[in-house]
């Protein structure tokens, strides 16, 4: 093995090439236009953040920040970590930034890679993909109706029909400790059960039990107390608004008592989306409200709503591919006699067909290897970085330099043209269909 080829990428994180990173640009270009159709704008926060930021807003007893975090020390002795996830670097940023200088409701959106040390597998990686957005300043139902109707605009624009989210609501302040004491009280006198984290979390943080995957306490959890059963009269009067608002814009929900969601900042709502063909890891996206966020953080007392899709897993389940299809332009010079012509023309095409590949086969393979490549292509090539709809085959031998002409073959109907060189920026063969 040659030392180069002994360099491997860092296990759970991995290389995105044509034509997959391409899908991934898609949903991206899916998500920032259905999004801005909303009114959020992008934001980019940094990749690092200080590691108490997290332990803050996300929670100590998470696992996330418990165990699933990449925090070094930088060279000053700083404590430092590599995202888990986006809302607590865009509730830092809007802090920063000053409040009162940002549009009020302030709308985001935001995609980008974010890293936890989980055991990798179909599904879970170390750096995966984001696409989330928030809504911070508003606290009415109609807050957490908007972005989930967003999100299914989004979701059904990609293809999907048969998604439903998972709806709960989850006590907030006083009611939160009254909750908690209920659950202690439930599972304390079989605590003896529990793996150490687990009875760990009793004390510190019972709603965390709910994230457990051990199956000794899912079974203790089957009969304990749920969240709804201790809502106070805002937090139950804002949860039969989200639902009538639901139904009201079409979006399929069942309500999910047990659900949690893994961080501690979710007040009020909380839902999660989950679709088959993922195995274990079958949850798409997360989300709900964290009306207290800002103001732990230090800043106003804002409420916020938002939610984080998986984009790694979005794209696994997609019902059919997020590619435009385009029109392929294959310029193909008869040799390298004609390579500098064949740039020309190739500029000429994309000039008049912005929306089309215009490439160039620069092989050297001739006419008739050139033919077949651009007929495998049409049919379909799994390795070709885009979904093509239709090829043209631009020729250009010494008799077309000479004349300052192309040759158009159009693969599918196999029609073919000739066209003075001037004529490519005017003539578009593809706008005659
Ligand atoms: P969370 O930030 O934990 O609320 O997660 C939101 C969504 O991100 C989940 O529903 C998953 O789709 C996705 N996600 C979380 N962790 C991972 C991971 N390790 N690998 C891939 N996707 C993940």
């Amino acid at each position: 093995m040659s030392p180069a080829s002994s360099y491997r990428a860092v296990k759970g994180t991995r290389d995105l090439l044509p034509p997959e990173s391409e899908k991934f640009a898609a949903v991206e270009a899916a998500a920032r236009a259905v999004f801005s159709s909303y009114g959020y704008g992008e934001i980019r926060t940094p990749v690092l953040e200080s590691t108490e930021l997290f332990a803050r807003s996300v929670g100590e007893t998470t696992d996330i920040v418990h165990k699933e975090m990449y925090t070094f020390l930088d060279r000053k002795g700083r404590s430092l970590t590599l995202r888990p996830e986006n809302t607590a670097g865009v509730v830092r940023a809007a802090i920063e930034r000053g409040l009162e200088r940002l549009p009020r409701p302030l709308r985001l959106w935001y995609t980008g890679e974010q890293f936890r040390y989980e055991r990798p597998q179909k599904g879970r990686y170390r750096e995966f993909r984001q696409i989330g957005a928030e809504l911070v300043g508003v606290a009415g139902a109609a807050s957490d109706a908007e972005v989930l109707t967003m999100l299914f605009d989004f979701l059904r624009r990609l293809g999907f029909s048969q998604l439903s989210v998972s709806l709960n609501c989850v006590p907030g302040g006083q009611a939160r400790e009254t909750f908690a004491d209920a659950l202690r009280a439930h599972v304390r006198p079989q605590a003896s059960r529990l793996n150490e984290d687990d009875r760990r979390r009793v004390e510190e943080n019972p709603l965390r039990l709910f994230d457990s995957k051990d199956p000794e306490t899912a079974a203790i959890l089957a009969g304990a107390p749920t969240t709804l059963a201790f809502l106070d009269a805002d937090a139950a009067a804002h949860f039969a608004q989200v639902k009538s608002l639901l139904t009201a814009a079409g979006i399929p929900f069942t309500e999910s008592p047990t659900l949690v969601r893994g961080l501690d900042y979710y007040t009020v709502t909380v839902f999660e989306v989950i679709s088959g063909g993922l195995g274990a890891q079958n949850a798409i996206l997360g989300g709900g409200r964290y009306d207290n966020l800002f103001a732990d953080m230090g800043g106003p007392a804002l409420p916020a709503v938002g939610f984080a899709i998986g984009e790694d897993r979005l794209v696994e389940v997609m019902p059919h591919d997020p590619r435009p299809l385009r029109e392929l332009w294959y310029v193909l010079p008869g040799s390298s006699d004609e390579f500098s012509y064949a740039l020309r023309v190739a500029d000429a095409i994309r000039g008049a067909h912005p929306a089309a590949v215009a490439e160039t086969d620069m092989s050297g393979r001739g006419f008739s290897k050139g033919f077949a490549r651009a007929s495998q292509i049409l049919s379909g090539d799994a390795t070709y970085p885009f979904r093509v709809s239709e090829v043209r085959v631009v020729s250009v031998g010494s008799e077309e330099r000479s004349e300052q002409t192309v040759k158009i073959k159009t693969l599918s109907s196999r029609q073919e043209e000739v066209l003075p060189f001037a004529a490519l920026g005017v003539h578009a063969m593809g706008e005659k269909r």
